[in-house]
């Protein structure tokens, strides 16, 4: 390849969107990627729901802007993509999960988001095959699913297309104006460097600061054998926020997926300190547990395989994308906890439109990485 103009550091969902936007501004992009296969970290793991979240202005507007692209880019993704447009039911265990369904509700139509809260009977009709104690629940019609390692192939797919390469079994050990050094010792330049190297991006970065600004958050996940789909939409607890956003050191809570193969994947967990890959029984056994305690039927199927992900967790639950303050040319996307899928074609926007020197289509202040720094609720 010719010297690139952009080189990407991380061939995950959010590197692959970003290398995809800035190859669309006619920029030829280099993808650097440590993995010797498609997307070796968190995209590999993750559940792929394209999801709208209520957590904060700035969460939602980048979830919001997301979805529409994802939406805008659904006639062009292969089969393998499989995007569902399953739509997404929160199931409220309680009156008080009841009432956030209610407040979701209404920050949704205040937005222009169709939601709809149901109630027990209407639940029952819409998902028959969850626990009958359920009290109701909120529908998110417009909601998506996609397989995320193959939607990260797509967009380095096309990344390729446009005179982009991609190149594997290239770790990089520092990032800096201009250019990257590999672990051979080997240094590639470029006017324009984008770390997206997920939960290890900013211990690429010089400032040992800025590492533990994002912290890896382990999740389990397992799916089962095809079958007869058990649910019709993503199907997840309101309580999942609370669990998500919870100071607890481990946590899980009911999530689960149909898939278009008729196989279901069951989530999640989250667990702050654990940095080995492993399966903790202790906690697929707890997660298990919920799923079928709120969908009673998966008892009868069969898991086939069961693994693990590492989420890029920051302390005020928002990623850092955007420009690496007194490093020109450098730019930073990393930190989108469990939201990267969603919020990866947003991030790539926001980064190409910074590249161009143009404001972005929404305000990217909150993602700053310079922005004040937020207080761990965890040890
Ligand atoms: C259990 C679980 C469930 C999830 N469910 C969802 C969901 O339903 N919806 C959603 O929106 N998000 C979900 N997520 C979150 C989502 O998966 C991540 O936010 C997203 O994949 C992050 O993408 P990324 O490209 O930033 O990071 P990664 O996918 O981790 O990619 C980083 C890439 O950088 C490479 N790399 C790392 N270090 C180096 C280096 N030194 N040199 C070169 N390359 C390097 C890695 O090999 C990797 O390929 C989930 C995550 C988990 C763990």
């Amino acid at each position: 390849m010719k010297t690139p103009d952009a080189i990407v550091v991380g061939a995950g969902i959010v590197g692959a969107a970003c290398a995809r936007a800035l190859a669309r501004d006619d920029r030829r992009v280099l993808v650097l990627d440590a993995a010797p296969g498609t997307a070796g970290g968190a995209t590999a793991a993750g559940m792929g729901h394209i999801i709208i979240t209520d957590d904060s202005e700035a969460q939602f507007e980048l979830c919001h802007r997301s979805q529409q692209l994802w939406d805008e880019l659904a006639p062009e993704f292969p089969v393998g993509v499989q995007r569902d447009e399953c739509g997404c039911v929160w199931v409220a265990v309680d009156d008080e999960d009841l009432e956030a369904a209610q407040q979701k509700r209404d920050y949704y139509a205040a937005r222009g988001i169709r939601a709809e809260v149901l109630d027990q009977r209407q639940l029952r009709e819409a998902e028959p095959a969850l626990a009958h104690e359920l009290v109701g629940g909120l529908r998110v019609p417009g909601d998506t699913v996609v397989y995320p390692p193959a939607a990260a192939e797509w967009l380095l797919a096309e990344t390729e297309r446009r005179d982009g390469q991609i190149r594997r079994n290239a770790e990089v050990v520092a990032v800096a104006s201009g250019a990257v050094t590999l672990a051979d010792g080997s240094a590639l330049s470029a006017p324009i460097i984008v770390n997206a190297a997920g939960d290890r991006a900013l211990h690429l970065l010089p400032d040992p600061r800025l590492h533990d600004l994002v912290r890896p958050r382990k999740g389990h996940l397992a799916i089962t054998e095809r079958g007869r789909p058990l649910i019709r939409h993503q199907v997840a607890e309101l309580g999942y926020f609370r669990s998500a956003h919870g100071a607890n050191q481990s946590s899980v809570a009911f999530n689960v997926q149909p898939r278009t193969t008729g196989q279901t994947l069951i989530g999640s967990s989250r667990q702050f300190g654990a940095t080995h890959r492993a399966v903790d029984h202790g906690i697929l056994a707890r997660m298990l547990e919920r799923a079928m305690e709120l969908l009673p039927g998966l008892a009868d199927l069969r898991v086939i395989r069961t693994w693990t992900g590492f989420r890029a967790a920051t302390a005020d639950k928002l990623p850092y994308i955007g420009p690496v303050p007194g490093h020109e040319g450098l730019f930073v996307a990393t930190g989108h906890e469990g939201l990267g899928i969603t919020t990866s074609l947003g991030t790539g926007g926001i980064i190409a439109a910074q590249v161009r020197g143009e404001t972005p289509f929404i305000d990217a202040a909150p993602y700053r990485l310079d922005r004040p720094v937020a207080e761990w609720s965890v040890a």
